[in-house]
């Protein structure tokens, strides 16, 4: 009997796994991804369909639009670029197979028993709890003290545009495509719908994005998604239309006609491809929770409390598959933090200090709370922001748009958010996460020195400003 089965390897699971096995466990591990090859791959749907390769293809179409059209800021002229899409998506392709193939690794080293395929609960016998992982007619009895459930997720469908991964595309289609698409729809202007609109825009796609909400990135600060709206529409040409309702798709020899209600008005959009980006729901299928006597929720996640523990004694769940952000960050620290638990250490998982991202470029990135919602909770604070654009640094990699704005308690200083929206923000954010983790005030920033020239001074800026300070502006 294994002291931990963990059931799915992304990266809560998986990470749940290594850090058992650190601590001494006897683990096993059931996943059940299959890659475009049909071949077993750890990793989830992080390492295979999503932050990495999405990454991967960001960087890329990055480079192609800097040569394009920033290069020759630098006096550097390059001639006629072309886009190779085969040797793009190799690269990407390489990078996911090394980082799936390094979480085999990691398995081996640390001697967890790797079994693929479906893994399902058959119920509890004295101490046990039972399970089977399904690979086609093979059917493996697994049997735990204790069992974690990394499940993860699934893109949400919606009727009006059934995903066939030939036109209409969820992401693991968007991240595939073998030729950059002239014309591209995409229904949901969040996350997804965002930095798979920056790919296939800088490649040269003509991009609109079909948002069912009135306002644009909800979840962020009001100021930085006003500035994204700003760069991405007015200046990267993306078209956004808001409070769209897609009602239906129809296929048609020059390609597809997405029909939305907007306004009262009916109107249709003309495109080659679609990507449906709208979310993601919790995935338990064929899990057969009921036999151990777990339900999921009405939204489809497993409940847990605040230590990731179900109702029933031995068994978890974390990442995706519960309550929460859906990132990766998030379901690795609920992983370390179920492995220790097990072990019999306390551990706490502070939500106010998970970091968000947005990898378009600028880039957008954001700890605790925003102003809209401090607002809201009627908290008296004060706002600090300075711009990239009287930064060196930023001049010198002539990327100045955004800014960086913190806010902090008005009575005690103590920062209780940080927003970005400009170079490298997912880089810049660790900072202010940190200063949020140690309870740091805007003066203790402002007192700290920070490297010149520097992004980070931009921050450093944003924390004097908070006291009105700011001495480059
Ligand atoms: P998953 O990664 O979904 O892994 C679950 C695993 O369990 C899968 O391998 C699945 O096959 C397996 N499984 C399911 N059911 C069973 C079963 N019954 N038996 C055995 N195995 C099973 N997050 C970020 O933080 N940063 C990003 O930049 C980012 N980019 C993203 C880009 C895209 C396009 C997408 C789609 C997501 C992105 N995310 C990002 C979100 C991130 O991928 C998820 O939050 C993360 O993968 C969740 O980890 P998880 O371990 O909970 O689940
Ligand atoms: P999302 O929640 O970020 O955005 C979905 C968008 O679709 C929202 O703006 C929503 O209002 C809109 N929408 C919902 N139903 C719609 C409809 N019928 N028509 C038009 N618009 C509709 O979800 P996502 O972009 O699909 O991403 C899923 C999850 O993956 C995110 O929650 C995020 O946590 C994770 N993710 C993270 C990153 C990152 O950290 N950089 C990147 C990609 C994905």
């Amino acid at each position: 009997m294994f002291d931990l089965v963990v059931v799915g390897g992304g990266p809560g699971g998986y990470i749940a796994a290594v850090r058992a096995a650190q601590l001494g466990m006897k683990v096993a591990c059931i996943d059940a991804w299959k890659n475009a090859k049909g071949k077993p791959s750890l990793g989830g749907t992080c390492l295979n369909v999503g932050c990495i390769p999405s990454k991967a293809l960001l960087e890329s179409s990055e480079n192609y639009e800097r040569a394009v059209h920033k290069f020759a800021d630098h006096g550097i002229k390059v001639g006629a670029v072309t886009i190779d899409m085969a040797t793009m998506q190799k690269r990407k392709d390489k990078i996911v197979d090394q980082l799936t193939g390094g979480v085999a690794y990691l398995f081996k080293k640390n001697k967890i028993t790797s079994i693929h395929g479906l893994g399902r609960f058959v119920g509890r016998e004295g101490e046990a709890i039972v399970l089977e992982a399904v690979d086609g007619e093979s059917v493996t009895r697994v049997e735990g003290r204790q069992v974690i459930i990394a499940t993860g997720s699934v893109p949400r469908a919606i009727p009006a545009a059934p995903v066939d991964q030939i036109n209409i595309l969820d992401n693991a289609g968007a991240l595939a495509l073998a030729e950059v698409p002239k014309r591209l729809g995409v229904i949901g202007s969040g996350v997804i719908g965002l930095e798979m609109g920056s790919v296939w825009g800088r490649l040269g796609a003509e991009v609109t994005l079909l948002e069912a909400m009135d306002g644009f990135l909800l979840a962020a600060d009001e100021q930085v998604a006003k500035e994204a709206h700003k760069i991405f529409t007015k200046e990267q040409g993306m078209r956004l239309e808001l409070g769209a309702k897609v009602t239906g798709v129809k296929q048609g020899k020059k390609g597809l006609t997405v029909s939305y209600e907007q306004g009262g008005k009916t109107s249709t959009l003309e495109v080659d491809k679609l990507i449906v980006a709208v979310g993601r729901v919790p995935f338990t299928d064929g899990l057969q929770l009921d036999r151990i006597g777990l339900a999921v929720d009405s939204r489809g996640y497993v409940p847990v409390d605040d230590h990731c523990r179900t109702t029933v004694p031995g068994v978890w769940a974390l990442g995706d598959v519960v309550r929460g952000p859906m990132l990766a960050h998030k379901a690795e620290e609920e992983g370390v933090a179920v492995a220790e638990q097990i072990a019999g250490q306390k551990t706490h998982i502070d939500f106010n200090t998970i970091p968000w991202v947005i990898y378009t470029a600028p880039e957008i990135a954001w700890v605790g709370q925003n102003e809209q919602q401090l607002k809201a909770a009627g908290v008296d604070y004060r706002a600090g922001s300075f711009p990239f654009a009287a930064n060196g640094r930023a001049k010198g990699l002539g990327e100045t748009a955004g800014f960086v704005k913190m806010l902090a308690d008005r009575k005690t200083d103590r920062i209780l958010g940080v927003h970005i929206i400009g170079p490298f923000a997912s880089e810049l954010i660790s900072e202010a996460v940190v200063a949020m983790e140690f309870g740091a005030s805007s003066e203790d920033i402002a007192r700290i020195v920070h490297a010149h020239p520097s992004l980070g001074e931009v921050f450093h800026e944003a924390a004097l400003a908070v006291d009105g300070r700011a001495l480059n502006m």
